[in-house]
């Protein structure tokens, strides 16, 4: 079908709609357990919906300042410090978002110009790619390493050339579930150190680790902190995805074109939201601490579980996903897998390939292990019996 030549061109050509809601779409369909798309399918703490709607009630139900509501930006700020030890000044430093999506977009935004290259590493969270296409930048893909998912730094440094303006970082990584350490920290700093390369670094399941391993935030790190947008999301530390409430911390200079982005393209999130998580931090500060320790324990009750389903676990050191290879089970490439899978043993996972620009195929598909004990032993029991 041709369209009328004043229909726009597509910015993004051949873009369908994102796995995620492809796979959602596709178990609820199928009456699928539903463990592909990343979501809790548990309640978050009630004192958190008393006090977003006492917010409602109260009358925060205006603009809040264009950065973020300054109670908000300041418990953020206290977090950053005690959990991480990075220091960012709240007026100056720190921006509420529209979850981590908003504050990954705003970034690229402001600190790419055409032709700028971005490093991203895959498997690589799906919106990375498009956004910096939007932001102008081209997308250097490089590959983790298989089967561990660790970063190859000297490959890394194999692609940096005079157009690369900034390495996207995710940490603990989606889909792999892969943790930085100190050493691969020191190796992005080393590698930067005398180049114009910001750092984005993507921290939405920041402190979901696991085995003692801790999560080290870019924040705290001060010479990459000096040129880096950190982000994260309330979504993922509070389990409420479905709010889209995060925050980007950057030096104040960084913030300020970060702002100019911000200002304009959304201008400022929810009031009652912002209000009642800023109270919830500031009364709770205690029941943020035990997010690894909460999903580790589901992440083992999940092996346990998927024990005699023939499905191979690889390692996973933090997040809420659990890669499996399922080479015992089918020679399918894995986009049909998941979909075999969701159709015939109804259960939903999302196929690793899809985290990569060009579908590298490992055999191995994600399952998220963030849902109540009940939904993880009715998905084990469908693929024992399938
Ligand atoms: N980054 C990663 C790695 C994610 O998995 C997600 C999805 N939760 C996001 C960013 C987006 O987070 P939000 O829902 O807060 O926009
Ligand atoms: N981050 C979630 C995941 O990886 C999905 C978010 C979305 O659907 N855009 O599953």
């Amino acid at each position: 079908m041709s369209f009328p030549t004043f229909y726009p061109d597509a910015r993004l050509p051949g873009t369908g709609t994102s796995v995620f809601t492809v796979m959602s779409a596709l178990a609820q369909a199928h009456g699928a357990v539903n463990l592909s798309q990343g979501f809790p399918d548990f309640g978050c703490d009630p004192d958190l919906v008393r006090l977003v709607t006492e917010a409602l009630a109260s009358g925060h139900n205006q603009y809040a300042p264009m950065a973020g509501h300054p109670r908000l930006r300041r418990a953020v700020s206290q977090l950053t410090a005690e959990r991480d030890g990075g220091t960012y000044d709240p007026d100056t430093m720190v921006t509420i978002t529209v979850g981590a999506t908003e504050a990954l977009a705003s970034s690229l935004t402001a600190c790419l110009r055409p032709g700028d290259e971005v490093i991203l590493l895959e498997p690589a969270y799906d919106a990375y790619e498009p956004l910096v296409r939007l932001a102008g930048g081209t997308p250097v893909p490089v590959a983790r390493t298989f089967p561990g998912y660790g970063i190859p730094w000297a490959d890394v440094s194999a692609h940096i050339t005079n157009r690369t303006r900034a390495i996207l970082l995710n940490n603990p990584h989606n889909p792999t579930g892969a943790v930085c350490t100190a050493e691969d920290l020191e190796a992005l700093a080393a590698l930067i150190r005398d180049t114009r390369i910001l750092v984005i670094s993507d921290e939405a399941y920041a402190h979901i680790t696991f085995d003692g391993r801790p999560h080290i935030s870019v924040s705290a790190h001060p010479e990459l902190a000096a040129r880096a947008f950190v982000i994260g999301s309330f979504g993922k530390m509070l389990h409420v995805t479905g709010w889209k409430v995060g925050y980007c911390l950057a030096p104040a200079p960084m913030t300020d074109v970060f702002r100019q982005v911000h200002q304009f393209t959304v201008f400022a999130t929810a009031t009652p939201f912002q209000v009642g998580i800023a109270a919830y931090l500031e009364t709770y500060p205690e029941r943020v601490r035990g997010l690894g320790s909460f999903f580790q324990a589901k992440r083992d009750y999940f092996l346990t579980l998927m024990q005699g389903t023939g499905f191979e676990p690889l390692a996973c050191e933090g997040a809420y996903f659990q890669l499996m290879r399922y080479r015992q089970r089918s020679d399918l490439g894995d986009v049909d897998f998941a979909r075999h899978l969701t159709m015939t043993a109804g259960v939903a996972c999302i196929p690793v390939s899809v985290f990569y620009q060009t579908s590298v195929d490992h055999g191995v598909v994600r399952f998220c292990f963030a849902k109540e004990d009940p939904t993880l032993e009715e998905a084990a029991r469908r693929l024992r019996l399938s």
